[in-house]
């Protein structure tokens, strides 16, 4: 180990080589242009900090610091980056790296410049899309430069950047490495980025942006790009918006990336062709069907010739929010609609990081572009707003993660907006309109128009998460709730649950449930909607205000989270059980509670005498568990025995406990398979055995809302399906004929019996 060609790896290395080394080596064996370079492993990095007694240091340093404190987070960051580079690199690390240099500069016969990059581990883990938080180096040139620049890159994984996100996202220091990818420079004509699909919605259209020169104007928000989108559907270029792009960056004589000032005509004049276009989404559309998901693309043109120069999933397409205007108001600026939604706020005008401190929760940020330091800032925005940058910026791409509204691209909002100002931000279209502008809803409409309603004897039921789109969510004509998911509800509360508790206002948090509640079950009365009690994940949790105890977690998949978590912080349980009480004292006895993630009975034992204690009628209501773990599949009889009156099937879960695919994790999407003869055995067994004993079965993993995993269910006798909202009507069609198929087959069966041999 240490030195690896690109054509060596794959992205079985990834743990090694880090996501961005492996996914070249892919790229590679599926034929797409990749420049041509060599890997420095993860291993060498965590050798080089062991054996030189760095890593101790560099553990009880970042122990010791508040990272919410930026004092402290760049002070931490400046010694341990300091120590790392001025410790000397191994010699026969040295040697290794140089003569790998040395072949890459065979062909040419003379030095080569070279891209020096990060490829940290925890870069391209799911969930995270940072972009650029590592250091990158272009145009480097000469072994000795080589070298220093590994060494830079090395310690840029405790950039304070790094370091924020490494803690907010719940990945122990310890546990990532960084390896350096070391690439032949591409003197890019053009260059830029694309998403094979649209980063927001996931729909099959490609976004391209394009400028002159190298990229890295894009990637960092400098230049606003030409905007290109390619409907994959109907195989056609459907956008072309042609920026003014100032200047472009470009290699100097020396090397040295220099900006270069562009005449009006080059800086008006499009950047790529049709055939550019479509030959950029073919290769696009290869890549994202080898990986099975959207990606986002860096690609650069020399001398007429596409080479991709990096690929990474989408991490930031996210389901519709419910659609939200605002009354019409004055409009002060346009941009591109980032990040949707709509914030409401003052102005705060940050030219850098350094005064990210005047940002307070609910400010709406106008800068002209944010920076990876601006983070926290970004957090407690409304909204997002700045001057420079396309869909793919730092800004777009952070906001849209974080989920806070962000208009990018409006050339002068620095300008324009003046500090204090109250603003409204519609970062769907692009648009901030001056004043605190009403929201409005738009027209209702059901989900579904049916027709005549289908009467299946299997019910078709629905999976809800907000308690506002609980009235769409009905008129799909569902059978009732087949799981209300009620973390999302709790998650836009003003602060965390154990919050609440703390600080004695335990019968707000309860009234706050109540009220969630009251909606969903009012919407569906006389329908039954099972409530599932919180399955709170820490890392989803500790962003809350008063989350900051949430324990960082190796896998928070497999951490503190479900019935087992609700157990430990009984009293909140309790507060759950009592608004639930409350509701069912005041007549709405169409309610279930289903438990999350039970793994044993006893945790069904203890849950029900707490809802006992708490005088909850368990004869008038419904009482099941979800089976989404292999242990409550395989001794389902010893759970039924606590008595319960129903199970639903939670296929996420159980797909990724019994396959051991963290379901979150994007380098091993390709083996997560919900009818993997192993999930399918466990789900047979369960609804079996439940038959057997007069427990009701039923689906709401996603798998509920796949025809062709409900046939098998329907075939196996299962009592309900839940499906999403999208899919209940032809979800209720599936179950109809396949129920028609079995009954047809017996008749058929008779029939053929009846005939005289
Ligand atoms: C499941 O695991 O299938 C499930 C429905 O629960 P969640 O997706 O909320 O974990
Ligand atoms: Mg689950």
């Amino acid at each position: 180990m240490g030195v690896l060609w690109l054509d060596e790896v794959d992205k079985d290395d990834v743990p090694i080589v880090g996501g961005k080394a492996a996914n070249l080596g892919e790229l590679l064996r599926v034929g797409i242009p990749v420049p041509e370079g060599f890997v420095v492993d993860g291993k060498t990095f965590m050798d080089f900090i062991e054996s030189s007694g760095l890593k101790e240091k560099i553990v009880e340093i970042l122990n010791s610091i508040n990272v919410e404190d930026t004092k402290q987070l760049e002070e931490a960051s400046k010694k341990i980056r300091e120590m790392i580079e001025s410790t000397p690199m191994p010699k026969d690390v040295e040697e290794e790296i140089k003569q790998a240099y040395r072949k890459l500069c065979e062909e040419a016969g003379e030095e080569v410049f070279v891209a020096v990059r990060s490829s940290a581990t925890a870069e391209d883990l799911p969930g995270a899309s940072f972009a650029g938080q590592q250091e990158t180096y272009l145009n480097v040139r000469g072994e000795d430069e080589v070298v220093e620049k590994v060494k830079n890159c090395w310690s840029s994984l405790y950039t304070p950047r790094a370091i924020y996100y490494r803690v907010q996202k719940g990945f122990r220091h310890e546990d990532v490495s960084i390896a350096v990818v070391v690439q032949k420079m591409v003197n890019s004509e053009k260059s830029g980025v694309m998403f094979t699909s649209h980063p927001v919605t996931g729909d099959k259209i490609a976004i391209v942006e394009a400028v002159w020169g190298l990229g890295e104007a894009i990637v960092s928000g400098m230049v606003t790009p030409d905007h290109y989108e390619y409907d994959r559907v109907e195989r056609k270029i459907t956008k072309v918006q042609i920026a003014e792009k100032k200047f472009m960056l470009t290699r100097g004589e020396d090397g040295k990336t220099v900006k270069v000032e562009l005449p009006p005509e080059k800086a008006r004049a499009r950047v790529l062709s049709d055939s550019e276009i479509e030959e950029l989404v073919k290769l696009g559309e290869i890549i994202e069907d080898h990986y099975g998901t959207p990606q986002d693309v860096e690609w650069a043109i020399e001398k007429g010739k596409i080479y991709i120069v990096q690929s990474r999933p989408i991490t930031t397409i996210r389901e519709k929010k419910e659609e939200i205007e605002v009354e019409e108001g004055k409009i002060l600026l346009k941009g591109l609609g980032a990040s949707p939604g709509i914030g409401v706020g003052k102005v705060k005008i940050v030219l850098s990081a350094d005064e990210i401190d005047k940002v307070e929760e609910g400010d709406v940020l106008v800068t002209t572009m944010t920076t990876p330091d601006m983070v926290p800032a970004m957090r407690k925005a409304s909204a997002i707003v700045t001057d420079e940058g396309g869909l793919t910026c730092h800004a777009a791409i952070v906001s849209r993660e974080l989920g806070v509204p962000a208009v990018v691209g409006t050339e002068k909002a620095t300008k324009v907006l003046k500090d204090g100002m109250v603003v409204t931000v519609d970062g769907e279209k692009g648009i901030v309109y001056a004043g605190a502008l009403k929201e409005k809803k738009k027209e209702e409409k059901p989900a579904v128009v049916a027709q005549a309603p289908i009467i299946t004897a299997t019910e078709v039921k629905v999976n809800i998460s907000i308690p506002d789109a609980a009235e769409r969510a009905a008129a799909t004509g569902a059978d009732g709730v087949g799981l209300f998911r009620i973390e999302h509800m709790v998650l836009g509360l003003k602060k965390h649950p154990m919050k609440y508790i703390r600080d004695g206002e335990i019968e707000e948090y309860i009234n706050e449930l109540y009220k969630g509640m009251k909606k969903v079950v009012q919407a569906f009365y006389p329908k039954p909607v099972w409530i599932r009690t919180l399955d709170a994940p820490t890392d989803e949790f500790r962003a809350m205000e008063g989350g900051e105890d949430e324990p960082i977690e190796a896998n928070p998949m497999l951490g503190f989270r479900g019935i087992r978590r609700d157990l430990k912080e009984e009293e909140h349980f309790r507060a759950e059980i009592r608004a639930i009480k409350k509701l069912v004292d005041e007549g709405y006895t169409n309610i279930g509670i289903m438990l999350p993630l039970v793994t044993s009975p006893e945790e069904v034992r203890r849950a029900k005498q707490i809802m006992m204690e708490e005088g909850l009628p368990l004869d008038k209501i419904e009482f099941g568990i979800m089976v989404e773990t292999p242990a409550a599949a395989l001794i389902i009889e010893d759970i039924i025995k606590e008595g319960i009156d129903f199970i639903s099937l939670g296929t996420n879960d159980l797909t990724q406990y019994t396959l051991a695919v963290d379901r979150n994790n994007e380098n091993v999407a390709y083996l997560y398979n919900e009818e993997h003869p192993a999930v399918m055995k466990l789900i047979e067994r369960v609804i079996k055995i439940c038959k057997k004993h007069g427990v009701k079965t039923s689906i709401c993993g996603q798998a509920g809302s796949y025809p062709h995993v409900v046939e098998k269910l329907v075939r196996m006798g299962i009592d309900s399906v839940s499906a999403n909202p999208d899919a209940v009507q032809r979800i209720r069609e599936v179950v109809a004929r396949v129920e028609k198929r079995i009954i047809l087959d017996r008749l058929r069966e008779k029939e053929i019996e009846s005939i005289p041999k």
